[in-house]
């Protein structure tokens, strides 16, 4: 087998894309010799040994030792030194490289084959003692560090002690002479602590690091990384042998890290920094303030240290040329590591670079528009999820924070506000023009009008899918739910964390994309929708097939969705219109009459309010489709629960506070999810039903004449298990039309269709579709009784689910596609089997959710519909899933 590859003098075994043998580090090594470019050489031993270490009890094939032999000596003749020579020694760098980038790897051995006899041929050739022996001390220390587990620590202490000795202050300031001394004393170190020497033998020195690198593929941190990455351990790492240059030479030789392009703003500019006289680490260690690149930088910074571009002009010429020339090549920014010997540039690394949000928009638009990459691609390499980042307020990195404590980042963005306890005092406050932030031990629908008036949502209990988390996320409003350390007591109106007593009326600012709970006012970003944004989805939407709808009841919602280029709504919950100041009286006392009378008495109060909302509604969307769902909650959600509460209504219907406390018990459900709502509600009290279609007729009508558009209301109903409830509705619906039109004399045009949210209804789908005009496949209550898991309560035990494997991931956020999707499926398949021209589509929280969005791509979906801003996420979602 061959296990080793060769680089180095204009060729390679390898190249880029064998990554999954040569790691990233070893494959870009092999593409960049390829090119031509200056690299030192080297070879990469593969994945593969990795993978045999591991099977075989931690040792080697027996063919590596002569495959590491052979390319040693390659690597010598190009180099034109011999690895071991005692007088023209070659010396070496040993690298970690896996598939991925992973922390947690061992750490880079530079200047390895040096030892007592090497160091003084290298003094000798180079002219420097100096030199040579400050690279002997920096072997021995990170060798011992990485390789025999001494650590810096040790080594650091020698340096200190004898700089303060001699009164040095800076590392440049020891002699050749001092770091002989330093080196003795390492040596004596390593005896003391191990009770042998440092090992002097380079071909000792190379195993020991070989097994190191293959050793730390299994540390703990390294596992640990893994875990959370998904990164298989099978993968294994590869250990890149290279020859080394040296970067700290004197004043003509230098060490440097650079971007391609700025990575958190995206621009086009080559972003680094360097140190002159300098080995490998120096730089990110913050042992020296490193110096900027490009003089336009430096300049910016204010800085009076010269920058490359000044001070070894010909190495930043044919630096500047070798940068635009990977970005080429590779077709995307690059993260590459260099370093200067005696002025000649020499590269190391070079990898996709990393980068913000805001930052892959703008390059991948440029590198389009570069002509470097296509529209397609464009849009292929944003992450959608990403997008959400810029759809909200930031708060700004540079901003000092004095966090309180840590939740879930439940939905994004930054928001500031005084602390209140309470919605109807976060509506107060928001009415008087204050910013408040809603800070609740959990939420419930009651709290929707104060959620609304928050900027901002906290809670110290519940998970992702929470109720504050989910109407959060479709608001738009960032929320920090789950925030265990953090303790609320209404009773005092104070909440606390990490020691510190916050009262109502304190600012707090809330960081719903970390889960920071922060103490006072933070400077924000505001996001921006730059030109980059507009025109990466407008890419997008040309190679999209789904329409993208929103679910938006109120008319901020509608217009949030419109701005964000919904193409219509695809659920809009009427119940959420009856909490909403005066109509939860109306709406209480209609769940509460005990006769129809009764509830024809409270509906009719409730008739010109739905009326005027879907006005609105209709007004907005002008010219887009309206999905409206009838009235679907369990009854109990609008029930009185205080006595002013129940003495209110009872005042209004004009009855007894006994008797309503009486029939609000009647009403008392055990499980309410599987009681008394959806399309239940319609077939017990049509009058239900009734009033509402006629305000979505009579309001479809007022709508047209007033916008001059055609409006076309789809009408809802929620939950059937088959077709005769859905008949029954149905033909209400029907009826309240006719009499509309009548009345109106307008011609209505509308579609009356259903939710397919029970499995039961997936099945059906055949015969409910011989009068359904279109479906809506309700994901949250299919996964909830697909499942058989109630949503609110799945936090308790969902865990351990996605943790050991017998769920993917929670079910509420990327639909279970072998298990839900399936049910989906079969409703699609026969929903068209006796409709073709049926319309489909899916509503609920992974309509905004990338992977559940690509499966509906799959099974051929008309159009997916999510919370407002997600929009944005599912037009770019559904772009690549089209791709
Ligand atoms: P990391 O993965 O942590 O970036 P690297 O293997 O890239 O580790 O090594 C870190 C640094 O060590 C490089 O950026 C470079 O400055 C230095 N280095 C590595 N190999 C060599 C070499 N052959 N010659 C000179 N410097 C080297
Ligand atoms: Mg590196
Ligand atoms: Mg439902």
């Amino acid at each position: 087998t061959k296990w080793v590859y060769t680089f180095g003098d204009g060729k390679a075994e390898g190249q880029a894309g064998m990554r999954e043998l040569l790691g990233g580090k070893g494959a870009n090594l092999a593409e960049m010799s390829n090119l031509g470019l200056p690299v030192p050489p080297g070879f990469t031993i593969s994945t593969e040994v990795c993978t045999y270490y591991y099977a075989h009890g931690q040792s080697y094939p027996d063919d590596l030792a002569g495959q590491i032999e052979a390319a040693l000596a390659d690597v010598g003749a190009i180099a034109g030194k011999t690895f071991g020579d005692p007088a023209n020694p070659l010396l070496v760098s040993v690298r970690s490289g896996a598939r991925a980038s992973m922390p947690g790897m061992m750490d880079t051995v530079l200047n390895l084959g040096l030892n007592d006899v090497t160091v003084e041929a290298i003094a000798q050739s180079s002219g420097d003692a100096r030199f040579a022996y400050d690279s002997y001390r920096r072997f021995i220390q990170m060798y011992s560090d990485v390789v025999l587990e001494v650590g810096h620590h040790h080594f650091e202490d020698i340096l200190e002690e004898y700089k303060d000795l001699r009164a040095y202050t800076l590392d440049t300031d020891l002699s050749a002479d001092d770091w002989k001394t330093i080196v003795a004393r390492y040596k004596e170190t390593v005896q003391a602590e191990l009770g042998r020497p440092f090992p002097q033998d380079p071909k000792d020195q190379l195993w020991g690091a070989i097994g190191a690198v293959f050793g730390s593929w299994m540390n703990p941190r390294a596992n640990k990384y893994r875990e959370l990455n998904g990164i298989p351990a099978s993968w294994g790492t590869a250990v890149n042998v290279q020859a080394m240059v040296f970067g700290n030479l004197g004043e003509t030789s230098a060490t440097g890290v650079a971007f391609t392009r700025n990575p958190s703003t995206g621009e086009k500019e080559l972003y680094g920094e360097f140190l002159i006289n300098a080995q490998g680490e120096d730089v990110v260690a913050g042992i020296r303030t490193p110096q900027d690149i490009t003089e336009q930088a430096r300049k910016a910074a204010g800085s009076d240290r010269p920058s490359l571009e000044v001070a070894m002009p010909e190495a930043y010429a044919e630096f500047i040329r070798i940068c635009g020339l990977l970005e080429k090549h590779y077709r995307d920014v690059q993260d590459v590591e260099f370093t200067i010997e005696r002025g000649k540039l020499w590269m190391l690394q070079t990898r996709n670079g990393k980068r913000t949000a805001k930052a892959a928009l703008k390059i991948a638009v440029e590198l389009a528009a570069e002509g470097l990459i296509t529209q397609e691609e464009a849009v292929a390499r944003i992450e959608p999820q990403s997008l959400d980042q810029l759809l909200h307020p930031t708060i700004d990195p540079k901003a000092e924070r004095k966090v309180l404590a840590t939740g879930l980042p439940a939905s994004p963005g930054a928001a500031g506000g005084e602390i209140v306890f309470d919605s109807d005092e976060a509506e107060a406050a928001k009415a008087a023009g204050r910013k408040v932030i809603l800070v609740r031990i959990e939420t419930s629908p009651e709290d929707i009008h104060g959620m609304h008036a928050a900027e901002g949502i906290l809670t110290t209990r519940g998970g992702m899918t929470s109720h504050a988390a989910v109407v959060a996320r479709g608001m738009g409003k960032p929320c920090v739910s789950g925030a265990g350390g953090l303790r609320v007591d209404y009773a005092a109106q104070t909440m606390t964390a990490s020691g510190v007593t916050l009262k109502k009326g304190e600012w707090i600012t809330i960081d719903g994309t970390t889960g920071q709970v922060m103490q006072g006012e933070i400077k924000m970003l505001e996001p921006e929708l730059s030109g980059e944004f507009g025109t990466l989805m407008g890419w997008a939407d040309k190679v999209r097939r789904m329409k993208i709808r929103a679910n938006a009841e109120t008319p901020l919602d509608a217009r949030t969705a419109r701005q964000f280029g919904a193409e219509g709504i695809g659920l809009s919950r009427t119940e959420h219109m009856f909490f909403e100041g005066e109509r939860i009286v109306a709406v209480r006392e209609m769940i509460l009459a005990d006769d129809e009378a009764g509830r024809r008495h409270a509906l009719a109060k409730l008739l010109p309010m739905q009326r005027a909302d879907f006005v609105e509604l209709f007004t907005i969307m002008s010219g887009l489709p309206v999905t409206i769902r009838l009235l679907d909650p369990p009854l109990h959600e609008f029930l009185p629960h205080t006595d002013a509460e129940v003495a209110e209504v009872a005042a209004a219907m004009g009855a007894s506070e006994e008797k309503l406390k009486r029939r609000a018990a009647e009403l008392h459900e055990f499980n309410p999810m599987l009681g008394f709502r959806g399309c239940r509600l319609a077939i017990a009290y049509p009058e239900i039903a009734e009033m509402q279609a006629r305000a979505i007729f009579e309001a479809a009508v007022e709508a047209a004449k007033s916008t001059g558009q055609p409006v076309i209301p789809e009408v809802m109903v929620p939950l059937v298990m088959g077709r005769p409830e859905f008949d029954i509705v149905r033909e209400r619906i029907l009826a309240m039309a006719a009499a509309v039109e009548k009345e109106t004399g307008a011609k209505l045009e509308f579609q009356v269709g259903t939710m397919i949210e029970l499995p039961r209804a997936c099945l059906k789908a055949d015969e409910i579709a011989e009068t359904a005009e279109f479906f809506s496949f309700g994901t949250n209550d299919l996964t909830q009784t697909g499942l058989g898991i109630s949503r609110d309560d799945a936090a308790s035990f969902l865990g351990p689910y996605t943790a050991k494997g017998i769920l993917p991931s929670d079910p509420f956020v990327t639909l279970d596609i072998e298990g839900v999707g399936e049910l989906v499926k079969i409703g699609v398949e026969r929903g068209r089997k006796v409709r073709p021209n049926i319309k489909l589509g899916i509503c609920g929280e992974h309509g905004g959710d990338p992977a559940s969005i690509a499966f509906c791509e799959q099974v051929g979906l008309d159009y997916v519909s999510c919370s407002p801003y997600r929009v944005p996420i599912a037009r770019l979602a559904a772009a690549q899933a089209a791709l």
